[in-house]
């Protein structure tokens, strides 16, 4: 069999199932093989009753105490029984599960493994997993892959398919033997059946080494290439510096940073100069991007060209084109600013292209997708990108292809130290905004469990009263099947309930239709209402500076870089402002966790303190959302295989080392490097 073969042609897989797994984006055998668990199911000796520590998944081993009871709460039937050992007792709880009741029989002993927590000192656990003694004995020391499913495809069927796939393919390594015991890396067969099928913590880690190197080595091999070729994109027309920038500079009501001003030349040199300019702008959330971006396009206009600004969403790109509108009314500014956007009817978009197209609009502000795919433009110069970790690179590449001759310019928050930034932008130039506003107070940061709510509702109030706005943050938008985590729907409703009727609160979230998303941004920013409560889709850029106050609700669900670009909401005015972490979950590990953002405000520092608390073993920990994805590499955690693939990579560059370069997907336009 091959790679390409759809997965009907292994056994037992009909067109019914061959559907499901497409959903999962599985068509093909070597979509499968790649199909990577997310989690494996450890099986560990069982713990006595008295071992158990909350915030962990483990197995006890205990005797079933009474019948269990069956009680009904919210139309859901909830099943309780306590079970002990010598070493004390405890409580199980099963959610629509009244069957059981008949299963468990008193006085027995059983294995149940599950999440425990703690309740008023004593252990309990919800919805554990039960098994006999003898089942549970059979399956202890392996480790189970756990995948991401889909309704109707099982963790057994994917493990089922895998195996067969991994057994009829002939895989072909693409690095040499030499190659792999020099960079210390395992074969790929045994790499991809180690990950699906490991017997323990080293395989799982020898099998992603080798499975990441590849990714980052296709990856590195790619930028470097483009790097060649964007060398070679002459500049027809150079842009002359202007004087409308200074004008710009000098009427903000603010002076530019030493950081911003240094910058800002960068670009201005770049966009003189008969070379393409492919520059990313690194900087902290706050550190006062934009102005740059806007000071760019401003002087292609002002140069009589044409220039757009991608932002990863709606909300964030009409900020950007009501702010620059604004600018360019208030200090007279050269600029014909057009926003295009998915929400807006066919015939907006249509005359919105039309004024492109004939040049009578110049600066156009909008997603990425439609910027990209929609529009012709008359005379482009130059594209710029804000918070670059949203797209990933072949983005990059296509944004080449737009037009002969554009200068690039890319800006990110992402906190990627130096080292590793040279090797991931290997195809760019880096500037990094290292200085924030010197009118900035830094931010109050405080971590508290539940039982501190009613004090940060009063301090909340309190904020209000002084004028000032705050954003709640919760993980979800709904209530969903997990248990004792918030939701945006019901928790407005609670704070509703909760504050005096005059605090105008609303409640902002992903599934909201784009148009009412717009509405309640601009209400919120309008100061129209006092609090908003959201899930994450504020995380990226939005700026209201008279925010001061932000709670995060379950912090513990949050990645802590995703963290600090939430927190980067706040503190961006002249008041003081604060950040609330709130956690449902007190164990020590995500105390430390958090703590580390209560220390600091530097990006920077966090994302180096969380790469060390997690250690190599923590070989699946929380994702640090915003980054640079891949499938499996991880560029904080394999920072040293990246390192060690970019000299591979340069060794491919320089024709030492010969690889075949269709099997590893490399230059294949359509390849999947995951963006978020
Ligand atoms: P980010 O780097 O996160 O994109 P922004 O560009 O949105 O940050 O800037 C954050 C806020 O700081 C904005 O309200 C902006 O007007 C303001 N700002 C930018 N530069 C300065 C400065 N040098 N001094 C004071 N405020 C500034
Ligand atoms: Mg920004």
């Amino acid at each position: 069999m091959q790679n390409q073969d759809p997965l009907s042609c292994l056994k037992g897989v009909g067109g019914k199932t061959a559907t499901l797994f497409s959903k999962l984006g599985v068509e093909t055998l070597g979509q499968l093989i790649r199909y990577y668990p997310r989690d494996y199911d450890h099986f560990e000796a069982p713990e006595a009753v008295q071992d158990l520590i909350p915030g962990k998944i483990m197995a006890v081993r205990a005797c079933v105490i009474g019948a269990p009871s069956l009680v009904r709460a919210k139309g859901m039937a909830i099943a309780h029984c306590n079970v002990g050992d010598v070493t004390g007792t405890m409580r199980m709880t099963w959610f629509r599960m009244p069957y059981i009741r008949n299963v468990l029989k008193p006085g027995r002993f059983y294995i149940f493994r599950g999440m425990v927590k703690g309740a008023g000192g004593k252990p309990v656990m919800e919805h554990p997993r039960l098994f006999s003694e003898e089942e549970y004995l059979a399956l202890s020391g392996t480790w189970q892959p756990k995948y991401p499913l889909t309704t109707g495809v099982t963790n057994h069927m994917v493990q089922k398919c895998v195996r067969q796939a991994l057994q009829s393919l002939s895989i072909q390594d693409p690095l040499s033997p030499g190659l792999l015991s020099q960079y210390r890396l395992i074969g790929l067969e045994q790499a991809l059946y180690l990950i699906h099928f490991p017997s323990g913590a080293q395989d799982v880690q020898a099998a992603r080494r080798r499975l990441a190197f590849d990714e980052f080595l296709t990856f590195l091999v790619q930028i470097k290439r483009q790097k060649i070729l964007n060398e070679a994109v002459i500049v027809e027309r150079p842009l002359s510096a202007v004087q409308e920038t200074e004008q710009l500079i000098a009427s903000l009501p603010y002076e530019l940073t030493g950081a911003q001003r240094r910058v800002w030349k960068e670009i201005e040199k770049d966009l003189q100069r008969h070379v393409a300019m492919n520059r990313l702008v690194q900087g902290d959330v706050g550190s006062g991007k934009t102005i740059l971006a806007f000071l760019a396009l401003l002087m292609c206009s002002a140069n009589d060209r044409q220039s757009c600004l991608m932002a990863p969403t709606e909300v964030l790109a009409r900020q950007h084109f009501d702010a620059l509108q604004r600018m360019a009314k208030d200090f007279c500014l050269p600029v014909h600013p057009v926003l295009l956007i998915g929400s807006m009817t066919a015939r907006q978009k249509k005359e919105v292209q039309n004024l492109i197209a004939s040049g009578a609009a110049d600066v156009v502000i909008g997603t990425h997708a439609l910027i990209q795919e929609k529009v012709s433009y008359r005379d482009l110069a130059l594209v710029v990108t804000d918070e670059q970790h949203r797209f990933g690179v072949r983005q990059r590449e296509t944004l080449a292809d737009k037009g002969n001759g554009v200068h690039v310019l890319v800006m990110s928050a992402t906190p990627i130290p130096r080292t590793l930034a040279i090797v991931l932008y290997g195809d760019l130039q880096v500037s990094v905004l290292d200085e924030m506003p010197k009118s900035r107070l830094p931010i109050k940061n405080c971590v508290v469990d539940t039982s501190f709510r009613k004090k940060a509702y009063a301090f909340i109030q309190a904020q209000v009263d002084a004028g000032r706005q705050a954003y709640v943050i919760c993980p979800m938008v709904e209530e969903g099947e997990m248990e004792g985590v918030e939701n945006v729907l019901d928790y407005t409703e609670k704070l509703k309930a909760a504050m005096p009727d005059k605090i105008r609160i609303a409640a902002l979230h992903g599934k909201m239709k784009a148009a009412q998303k717009q509405q309640i941004m601009e209400d919120f920013s309008a100061h129209r209402l006092d609090v908003l409560v959201s899930t994450t889709v504020i995380e990226v850029g939005i700026d209201v500076p008279n925010a001061t106050v932000m709670l995060v609700e379950n912090a513990e669900r949050f990645g802590l870089a995703q963290l600090h670009q939430l927190r980067g909401r706040v503190g961006r005015g002249r008041q003081q402002s604060f950040c609330i972490f709130m956690t449902g979950d007190d164990s020590g590990a995500n105390n430390r966790r958090l703590d580390i953002l209560n220390r600091s405000n530097d990006g920077f520092f966090i994302a180096n303190e969380d790469l060390k608390l997690r250690g190599p073993g923590d070989l699946f920990g929380i994702r640090q959302s915003g980054a640079l994805d891949f499938a499996i590499g991880d560029i904080y955690q394999d920072s040293d295989v990246l390192l060690l693939a970019g000299e591979l990579a340069d060794r491919v560059l320089s024709g030492e080392v010969v690889l075949p370069e269709e099997e590893m997907g490399l230059f294949q336009k359509g390849i999947d490097y995951r963006t978020i």
